[in-house]
């Protein structure tokens, strides 16, 4: 690595210290080396133009010459948007800006020609563009266009202040001038040739100053595969540390409680999926390094059953095992149905959670401190200090995406050895994301349900069909099946959704009248204690039809349930959806899924809708879900990092990021501490990035 990168960016001639200042407080500049690798967003076809009549809805960037012929203000809900009548010989489209608009609204000259470029929308049959970049025609001939300008990430404070995207392009080329253009190598010669990558001089120019669209092309994969390598080397090597460094318990016997159960009380068999992430788990808890394993699997694909075994193998070795679900509702059938499971076992579980009354609290934290207990299920209240374990050897957490980082840090505690950990997620999370996320968790996946079972019909349905799907409903319930329907619930517009709920709540009682009919209601504000009878009236099959909010959504289980109502569908997200749905099918009989919408969808509404009347495929599903959402949303990968990358993009280039994995892993098989010649560079960039910290901002 060049020294000469580590110069304070002050230094870079034609910045300067307010200049400096103002890269290093918006965009994080602090070096030469941090602007090299301020790489564009995107690059600009500066020498077409487009008209307004001709736009497609699937333009992504586009550059079109008109002029302003009105503005006005339209109230929203927080504040309000400021909408431009835009125009050009061939038609009309708007101009959106959504905040700060005083600042354009007395800048914006009215009946002047601007070229103004943007991602279009489509929205009730009008295009728009939601915070143009604006430029007035005169000033814009004055530049050179190019076929692949880059633009850089910039902020509102920057182009404020002068540092605009020209200038931008003036500090970079200035950059290459100083440093000639030559940067240190960071790749091994051997990965260059095997995968066919430029070197990374002309890479760095290449992404800078595109000479051809093949270069730009072959500069970005190189540079991708780059990032992406030292990412998941470092994951790689952490994880290698972890296993040689932490000791766990050793459960070294499989002894009576396993076997016994394996033998003659295991209600089916196994899937060979579930067989399979058992004996990966055996194998973890055999080692004497800690297990921290993330075991993923579709909603119903038995991951239950998977836990309880793990949990026998902990108790044949004489420890303590928990296992933690997120709702109350969730670790009573957790509770109940492992008790019934372990009953000819004659195992000591109990169940601790918030409502647990203080006597049996009590008990339970003294059985644990003596070790008589030897299963405790609960919710989030297991982790309070005062529980305290004799010897806790493993703890399973159950659908992870509800328990944060945080909490499974505080698991560890809990020992002076850690236990053993494993945490299972129903929310499939793509693999490619997964290796970046939990680059420091193994992966398990349950990829086969059951069999016998049917895969559920989903349809979607408008508002206007009630009656009809009423009628559906009437004729499940007279051959004997239950029925859920569910509204949605967001904190924003609580009170409107509480409405919503028992409005159809009434409406679904009026047709569906008692004594024939016996409905239970459960949301949010109820008592724990009222939400588990009227849960039980249900199980039992005292009631046919469950009116419900989203507290349903994860893990209940009544295979009887044939038919999943969602009302207001729209307002869901793919993964709630899903995880819904997954309520229903858990029998042998044909499932349903009705999603009930509105007429009026947004586009990706409705591709959230078709995408989940087209699979049933979990995996698939997230697939959708993360490039409708990006990375960022995604539960629980919001410091992981991921968003942080250069110029790598998760989604995108997942086939990249592959390879670099694969790469980083052979790598490391070879030569374990980088000692050889030929991957001397390897090592020496890697120091490099954890001197200057760069990639510790990916992972921690
Ligand atoms: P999830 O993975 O969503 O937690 P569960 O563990 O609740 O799924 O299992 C869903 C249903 O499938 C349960 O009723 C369970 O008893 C049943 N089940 C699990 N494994 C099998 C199997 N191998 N064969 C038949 N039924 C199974
Ligand atoms: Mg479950």
């Amino acid at each position: 690595m060049n020294t000469q990168l580590q110069t304070p960016i002050d230094y870079l001639k034609g910045v300067g210290p307010n200049r400096a200042d103002l890269l290093r407080k918006e965009l994080g500049i602090h070096t030469y080396q941090d602007l090299i690798n301020l790489f564009p967003n995107r690059y600009l076809d500066r020498t077409k133009y487009h008209k307004i009549g001709h736009l497609q809805r699937n333009d992504a960037d586009v550059q079109i010459i008109g002029t302003i012929t009105g503005l006005k203000e339209v109230s929203q809900k927080r504040g309000k948007r400021l909408v431009a009548k835009f125009k050009d010989e061939s038609g009309v489209m708007e101009l959106i800006w959504f905040r700060s608009h005083k600042w354009i609204k007395e800048s914006i000259k009215i009946n002047t020609p601007y070229v103004v470029f943007g991602k279009t929308n489509w929205y009730n049959g009008m295009f728009s563009i939601a915070h143009p970049e604006l430029e007035l025609l005169k000033e814009h001939k004055a530049n050179l266009r190019t076929a692949m300008q880059p633009i850089y990430p910039s902020t509102e404070k920057l182009s404020n202040k002068g540092i605009t995207n020209r200038v931008m392009g003036k500090i970079m080329q200035q950059l290459f001038v100083e440093t000639n253009g030559r940067f240190y190598e960071t790749m091994p010669k051997y990965v260059l040739e095997n995968l066919k990558l430029i070197g990374k001089s002309e890479a760095l120019l290449n992404v800078h100053f595109p000479k051809s669209p093949e270069l730009l092309a072959a500069s970005k994969r190189r540079l991708k595969f780059e990032e992406l390598f030292y990412i998941q080397l470092q994951l790689i090597l952490k994880n290698l540390i972890h296993k040689s460094k932490i000791k766990g318990f050793q459960f070294t016997a499989v002894g009576d409680y396993f076997n016994t159960f394996y033998k003659s009380h295991l209600p089916f068999n196994l899937t060979n999926a579930q067989k399979r992430v058992l004996k990966e788990i055996r194998q973890d808890l055999g080692s004497n390094a800690q297990m921290n394993r993330l075991l993923q699997g579709d909603v119903g694909s038995g991951k239950t059953i998977v836990a309880l075994m793990s949990m026998l193998m902990g108790l044949d070795n004489g420890f303590q095992c928990c296992l933690m679900a997120p709702t109350e509702i969730l670790s009573v059938q957790h509770y109940n149905g492992l008790l019934e499971l372990c009953k000819p076992l004659n195992i000591n579980i109990k169940i601790l959670t918030g409502s647990t009354k203080t006597s049996n609290r009590r008990i339970i934290h003294e059985q644990l401190e003596t070790g008589e207990l030897q299963i405790l299920i609960g919710t989030h209240a297991v982790l309070e200090d005062k529980v305290k374990f004799k010897n806790l050897g493993l703890a399973i957490i159950d659908e992870q995406h509800r328990f944060g980082v945080a909490q499974r840090s505080k698991l560890w505690k809990k020992n002076k050895v850690p236990p053993h950990i494993l945490v299972m997620t129903a929310t499939p999370i793509p693999r490619t994301l997964a290796m970046s996320v939990y680059g420091d968790l193994d992966i398990s996946v349950i990829d086969e349900l059951p069999p016998g079972r049917r895969p559920i019909k989903t349809v979607h349905r408008y508002d206007s069909n009630r009656l009809n799907v009423f009628k559906f409903i009437r004729e499940e319930i007279t051959k004997g099946r239950q029925v859920y329907v569910v509204y949605p619930l967001i904190q924003e517009s609580e009170k409107m959704d509480y409405k919503d709920l028992m409005d159809g709540y009434e409406s679904i009682s009026r047709d569906f009248p008692m004594p024939n009919y016996q409905i239970s209601i459960v949301h949010g504000k109820m008592k724990p204690a009222d939400k588990e009878f009227e849960m039980e009236r249900f199980i039992k099959g005292e009631t046919q039809i469950m009116v419900a909010t989203t507290v349903i959504e994860v893990g209940v289980n009544v295979p009887n349930a044939s038919v999943m109502i969602i009302e207001s569908a729209e307002r869901f997200g793919l993964s709630q959806l899903h995880q819904l749905r997954g309520r229903v099918g858990r029998g042998a009989e044909q499932s349903y899924c009705i999603l009930m919408t509105s007429h009026k969808l947004s586009e990706d509404s409705k591709t959230r809708l078709q995408t989940m009347v087209k699979t049933n495929d979990g995996f698939e599903i997230a697939e959708v879900d993360l490039k409708l959402r990006g990375p960022g949303d995604l539960m629980g990968t919001q410091q992981s990092g991921v968003l942080l990358l250069k110029i790598a993009d998760i989604i995108k280039d997942k086939d990249i990021l592959e390879y670099a994995r694969h790469t980083a892993k052979e790598v490391l098989q070879k030569d374990p501490s980088l000692s050889l010649k030929e991957n001397e560079v390897i090592l020496h960039t890697y120091r490099q990035l954890m001197k200057y910290r760069n990639i510790w901002n990916y992972i921690s």
